[in-house]
């Protein structure tokens, strides 16, 4: 995901902030020191005196995609790379791939860990998965921050949404697979997932805010779900020249047709929630 603009400040009043996002003050750029303000804030509040919003359990709504049961574990050649990694972008086909469970907690997933922060700070972005740097594995890094040296780094293996919130915020998105293009989707406001550490460790954590919503993104990549899935039809309509430049670049880099094209796209009701529809 790359960096975004918060829209509803009045969300802020019962965001709780569960990872301990700064360390000191980061020197941002203008569109992300909205954000390290909004964590300095938070930062200064209990999480006892907020009240949290209510959150739904996802088998109330379960769908196809959330449960990781049945996937396909990686092999060790699933994890190949060469360094430095590259930004797979839209329409290239390894972004609707399917992306397999780790279960090799090693040297080679350590360094692949870093050579995706290594990428994600280079390219201005806060969150990158795995398939976007052409490894379909369940596999995302974050830092809200989106500096190297401050906040904190996240890395989130075979992650799983637990609960989401009722409560749906629009929050302006980019994403790195996505260059310059940004747009406004909506998503809940809070969840509570679990995943594995990089050491394979299983870990529960409620998130609200910022990561939340670069959770959000990143887990959808993990399912194939692109941020313009879940845009409005009015939406996609701003940007929809940009979207096809980016079938025309893929067309004349490959000498294929685009895999898939904005303008063939089924009239869709927008998303609620997780999963595929
Ligand atoms: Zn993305």
């Amino acid at each position: 995901m790359a960096c975004a603009t918060w829209l509803q400040s009045s969300s802020l009043s019962y965001s709780y902030v569960l990872f301990p996002i700064l360390s000191r003050r980061a020197r941002l750029p203008t569109n992300l020191r909205h954000f390290h303000h909004f964590y300095s804030n938070r930062r200064l509040c209990s999480s006892k005196t907020l009240s949290r919003p209510p959150l739904m359990d996802v088998s109330l709504q379960a769908k196809r995609g959330f449960s990781f049961k049945e996937d396909e574990v990686a092999y060790p050649a699933d994890l190949y790379f060469e360094a430095p990694l590259k930004i797979v972008e839209y329409p290239d086909p390894i972004l609707r791939a399917k992306n397999k469970r780790i279960d090799t907690y090693d040297e080679n997933l350590k360094k692949l860990v870093d050579e995706m922060f290594d990428v994600m700070y280079k390219t201005d972005g806060i969150g990158l998965s795995a398939p976007q740097v052409g490894i379909n594995v369940q596999l995302m890094v974050f830092n809200p921050v989106g500096e190297r040296g401050e906040g904190e780094e996240i890395v989130l293996i075979n992650p799983r949404v637990n609960k989401y919130s009722r409560k749906m915020v629009l929050f302006n998105e980019g994403c790195l697979s996505f260059p310059r293009i940004y747009a406004d989707v909506e998503r809940p406001e809070s969840l509570k997932i679990d995943a594995r550490d990089i050491t394979g460790a299983r870990f529960t954590v409620n998130l609200s805010g910022l990561p939340a919503r670069v959770f959000q993104h990143e887990f959808d990549h993990l399912q194939g779900i692109l941020f313009c899935d879940r845009m409005t039809e009015e939406v996609l309509d701003s940007i929809r020249a940009e979207l096809q430049a980016l079938e025309k670049k893929y067309e004349d880099k490959t000498g294929s047709p685009s895999p898939e094209k904005i303008d063939t796209r089924k009239t869709r009701k927008a998303v609620a929630g997780f999963g595929k529809s």
